[in-house]
């Protein structure tokens, strides 16, 4: 295992002694600190990712668990990265990597470098009161629902092994009082990098444009070789391109979590990945009901600000943050305006496209004039309906559309009574009558290939989704020891688009319980 750290090589340290690094440190001036992983002996393995850690030359998890335990160190000298970030809407000042340690980076069979993070090993200089670990419960939500999304096709970071640490962390779950001892774990978790918006925006606030300067010079020349040559200089042109194509892939990431129905909970910057990852996988859900305005993070009950329909408001926002950040750099505003407006024009393109595609009309032009009011008329329906956001969609593969409208209309009533958490009424079914005409219709007109339709629709629309009902049943068999449901959802979970009829509890809408259940319908964000 050859580790490589280019953003320690090549960025700026700030030193601290080796002695107080699990210390809190305030004003870190510099990219990163140097980091000591807690050495626990008693660590073990519980999930080990084989076919995406082949690519770096891992047969199994052996060297990650002896490096957990402190067995090994591999000649690795681990560090933290520094962030800041505007969390809810605030300026929170800095954040830094206070429960994350980068182990540095490894090349895969097409010599492209990863970084390699262990979530959970302890405490940083950027641990501020947090103890710097991870509980099994939130490990299993954040290894599991990575590599859903990576199956669904979903940019995020991957996962490659899950340890538990043998002891407990205690923690108050339910922010009631009452704190409890859970089971500790570590997730090695991976990306091309784990720079967030917040790595720019902590050196800009501190005024430090030469550790800003930098930091977008290190970007350029390792994360962008798709727009430049290494020895770009850090311009305001270039900053211009660099900034307007962090814009585009945000807009690919959120208009992706929008047709999935993914609400990620925590859209804070310091957890907005510059290369448009899903990361930092903490109190996330999966819209059951089409509800807008549905959030499990419980710490936003009271305003919603990252509920699902503002999810791309708020890509905007964070968007914007950054757009400041890096305004001390840039005479000509017009240049980040430009790729605010580019992330716009570009999500909204991209969304039209989603949809006409979950709908089965990817044959009809996405400038066709009904495709706007179908699309909107739809989610408009499916959330008055209460209809299960993932089963309404797939559940579109099974009319057999060369029907005429009329006759399909009663198998589409059936379809909606099945979906949806609650019956309903004659004048709501009526409404869905005119809808389903229009749709109908409009993709009639224009003569899909039938044999195609079906398995486009079925490689479109995923049948299987990481609910936090699934979430909370193979979290509590794994803390009662019993991993092997875990290990049979994850397998289930790398096929979301094929039927696996044995499976198909797991395709199922959520079910009565997880509504109200506390940690299921809603979480903390303890973890
Ligand atoms: P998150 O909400 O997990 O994205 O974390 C926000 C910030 O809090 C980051 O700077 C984390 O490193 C830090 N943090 C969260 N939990 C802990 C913990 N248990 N110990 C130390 N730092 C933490
Ligand atoms: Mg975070």
């Amino acid at each position: 295992m050859d580790f490589f750290a280019r953003y320690k090589d090549e960025l700026t340290a700030f030193e601290i002694a080796p002695a107080v690094l699990h210390q809190p440190c305030a004003d870190v001036n510099g990219h990163y600190t140097s980091a000591q992983i807690t050495k626990r002996p008693a660590c073990y393995g519980i999930v080990f990712n084989q076919a995406f850690g082949e690519a770096f030359g891992f047969e199994n998890a052996d060297i990650l668990l002896e490096i957990c335990r402190g067995e090994e160190s591999l000649g690795i000298d681990p560090y933290a990265h520094n962030y800041g970030g505007h969390q809810f809407g605030q300026w929170a000042g800095q954040l830094g990597d206070g429960r994350a340690i980068e182990l540095g980076e490894l090349l895969d069979q097409e010599h492209r470098a990863y970084a390699f993070q262990l979530k959970g090993a302890g405490r940083t200089p950027f641990s501020r009161q947090g103890d710097g670990r991870a509980v099994l419960r939130s490990s299993i939500r954040e290894y599991v629902c990575a590599e859903a999304m990576h199956h669904l096709g979903v940019p995020t970071s991957r996962s490659l092994a899950l340890f538990g640490t043998g002891d407990h962390v205690v923690r108050d779950m339910f922010y009631d009082g009452r704190p409890e001892k859970e089971l500790g774990a570590i997730v090695c978790r991976v990306a091309p990098s784990f720079i967030r918006f917040g790595h720019f925006e902590i050196h800009a606030r501190r005024g430090r444009m030469d550790l800003l300067k930098n930091l977008l010079g290190f970007c350029f020349r390792h994360h962008s070789k798709h727009l430049f040559e290494d020895t770009q200089p850090v311009d305001e042109q270039a900053i211009g391109i660099w900034f307007r194509d962090v814009a585009e892939k945000t807009a690919v990431l959120i208009a992706d979590w929008m047709r999935f129905g993914f609400v990620h909970g925590v859209m804070n910057t310091d957890n907005m990945s510059i290369h448009g990852l899903t990361i930092d996988y903490g109190p996330y859900g999966w819209l059951s009901d089409m509800n807008p305005d549905f959030t499990p993070n419980t710490t936003d009950r009271q305003h919603r600000r990252y509920r699902y329909a503002a999810q791309p408001a708020i890509g905007l926002w964070n968007l914007t943050r950054l757009a400041e950040a890096l305004s001390p750099l840039v005479e000509n505003m017009q240049l980040l305006k430009d790729g605010l407006a580019f992330y716009q024009n570009h999500f909204n393109a991209l969304t039209i496209k989603h949809m006409a595609d979950k709908l089965g009309l990817s044959h009809i032009s996405p400038q066709h004039e009904m495709l706007f009011s179908i699309a909107d008329g739809v989610m408009s329906l499916m959330a008055r309906s209460k209809a299960d956001f993932t089963c309404f969609f797939r559940g579109l593969s099974s009319l057999e559309i060369e029907r005429p409208t009329a006759e399909l209309f009663p198998g589409f009533v059936h379809h909606i009574r099945e979906t949806a958490y609650e019956q309903p009424s004659q004048a709501l079914l009526s409404e869905w009558y005119d809808w389903f005409c229009n749709y109908h219709g409009l993709m009639m007109q224009a003569q899909p290939d039938i044999p195609n339709w079906y398995m486009q629709l079925n490689a479109i629309n995923p049948k299987y989704i990481f609910r936090n009902a699934w979430a909370h049943e193979v979290i509590k068999q794994s803390e009662s020891g019993d991993d092997e449901e875990l290990h049979e959802l994850i397998n289930v979970l790398k096929k979301p688009y094929d039927e696996q009829p044995e499976w198909l509890y797991y395709a199922q809408k959520s079910p009565k319980w997880s509504f109200e259940m506390p940690g299921v319908a809603s979480l903390s964000c303890s973890s």
